[in-house]
Formats: structure tokens, sequence, C-alpha cells
């Protein structure tokens, strides 16, 4: 079976810390970073790098974020 595989960006400085991104990734691998605060002065959202190859490039993340600052990419797909 053909699994599709993502890699996400986030213009960090633009993000607001909502958490719509966290709440609807069907992998739970984004989350606010709360050791790095942007220029806004809010907790941005953030993939570990470990975790970015569990992204199914889904973007949900993207479509749910109200300001439009993730950036979904699909990668080749990978057979398992
Ligand atoms: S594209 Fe889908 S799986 Fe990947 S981080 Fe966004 S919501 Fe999660
Ligand atoms: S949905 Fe957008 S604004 Fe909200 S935490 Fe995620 S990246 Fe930041």
């Amino acid at each position: 079976m053909a699994i599709s595989r993502g890699r996400v960006s986030f213009k960090l400085d633009n993000c607001k810390g909502c958490g719509n991104c966290a709440v609807i990734c069907p992998k739970k691998i984004i989350f606010l970073d709360t050791e790095h605060m942007n220029s806004w002065g809010y907790f941005p959202a953030a993939i570990k790098d470990e975790d970015m190859d569990k992204c199914i490039a889904c973007s949900s993340c993207g479509l749910m974020c109200p300001d439009g600052i993730i950036t979904v990419e699909k990668l080749d797909e990978e057979k398992k």
C-alpha cells in the first residue's frame, strides 16, 4: 500500500498559538512550543524533526489554520 508523506513548515512569527492545527492533526505530531516565544509573544506551533516522517500530508493543519501560515509539501509516496 502506498502511504503519502509530507513536510510541513510554519511561518512561525505569524502564528497566534491557537492550537487548531495541533487538535486536527490525525497523527498528533503538532504541538505548541512553550520553550520559544515568537515576535508576537505567542508560543508557536511546531513539529519535532523526529516526528516529521509521521506526517501523511493530509493538509488538515493547513486548512484549519485561520491565518494560512502552514505549508504542506507532499513528498513521494512510500511503499508499505
Ligand atoms: S499534513 Fe496532516 S498529518 Fe501532516 S502535520 Fe498536517 S495535519 Fe498532521
Ligand atoms: S492553526 Fe495556525 S495560528 Fe493556530 S497554532 Fe496552528 S499554525 Fe499557529
